[in-house]
């Protein structure tokens, strides 16, 4: 990632943002003080370029977008440490998600990561057929993410091994599967589920 000079103004700042975060996390972004427990304790903040506190920090400067742009809120595995080791009960591992969930609507926010496209591909495959076809989910992520070449040396391999079918059937319950989505899809319109 280019690291890029933050200028904080009021041009700058979207606390408006912070509060949409705040509402869909049911938690306090402006709480934070930087202890710095949350990071010291995240098994994943060595691989993350802002850290949890400094994503905090950097959502209390209406830096939004920083966060949104970067590998962060995907590398996060919800473990909930953060949250537990809060000494002012801010629930971080739910502005994560909240975070993640505002990327997602925001399509191509996180240009950076392509975790958010194998997450998109992963249920659009569940949707799709039921269940995972990973030689699908393989090929459609190295097109869309521009690797046409990816891995491509492993799947004769795996085929061989028999972990990767080259053909797929659909799961004969696709009727409660499209339930389950409609459903969820209605929950997130009500502000019920993220
Ligand atoms: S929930 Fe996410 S941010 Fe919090 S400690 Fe776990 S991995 Fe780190
Ligand atoms: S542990 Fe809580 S107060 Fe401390 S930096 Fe993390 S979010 Fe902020």
């Amino acid at each position: 990632m280019t690291k890029k000079k933050m200028i904080i103004s009021q041009e700058t700042m979207d606390v408006d943002f912070v509060r949409k975060v705040e509402a869909l996390a049911g938690t306090s972004v402006r709480s934070c003080f930087q202890c710095g427990k949350c990071s010291a304790g995240c098994p994943m903040a060595t691989f993350m370029e802002h850290p949890p506190n400094r994503i905090m920090r950097l959502l209390q400067l209406g830096q939004w977008q920083r966060v949104l742009a970067g590998r962060s809120i995907w590398y996060c595995v919800s473990c909930e440490t953060c949250t537990t080791r809060c000494p002012n009960t801010v629930d971080l591992a739910s502005i994560m998600d909240a975070l993640r969930k505002l990327s997602w609507d925001s399509d191509g926010a996180s240009k950076e990561s392509y975790v958010q496209l194998a997450n998109k591909l992963f249920l659009q495959n569940i949707r799709t057929y039921g269940r995972q076809y990973e030689m699908r989910l393989a090929a459609v992520f190295n097109v869309k993410s521009g690797q046409f070449l990816k891995d491509l040396m492993l799947g004769p391999k795996l085929i061989a091994k028999g972990k990767l079918k080259v053909f797929h059937s659909k799961n004969k319950n696709m009727s409660e599967i499209e339930k389950i989505f409609t459903r969820i899809e209605e929950m997130r319109k009500k502000g019920v589920a993220l």
